[in-house]
């Protein structure tokens, strides 16, 4: 949970820093455009974001039967 949710504010938070910093943020001056480019990738390794997702469904399903 705490994997999905660090990369998924890395991927969104890069992301409005390239867009308030506009050209800048595209400069390799700065390091906003670094993690721009890292932080897609932090949501592929050590499992896919999308996978963490119905690996956390799931086991929130076993723990809470209806
Ligand atoms: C920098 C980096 C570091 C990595 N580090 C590790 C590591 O430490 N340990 C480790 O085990 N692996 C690691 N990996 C491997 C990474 O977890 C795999 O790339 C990942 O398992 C996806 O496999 P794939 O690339 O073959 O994509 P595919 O399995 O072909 O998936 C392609 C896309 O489809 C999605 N997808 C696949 N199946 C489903 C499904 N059933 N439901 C919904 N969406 C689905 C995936 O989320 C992905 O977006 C790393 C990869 C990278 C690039």
């Amino acid at each position: 949970m705490a994997k999905l949710f660090a990369t998924e504010a890395a991927a969104e938070n890069s992301l409005e820093a390239m867009r308030i910093h506009g050209a800048y943020g595209y400069s390799k001056e700065f390091n906003i455009e670094r993690y721009y480019r890292d932080a897609p990738l932090l949501c592929i390794g050590e499992g896919t974001n999308e996978l963490q997702r119905i690996i956390i469904s799931r086991q929130l399903v076993a723990r809470n039967p209806v």
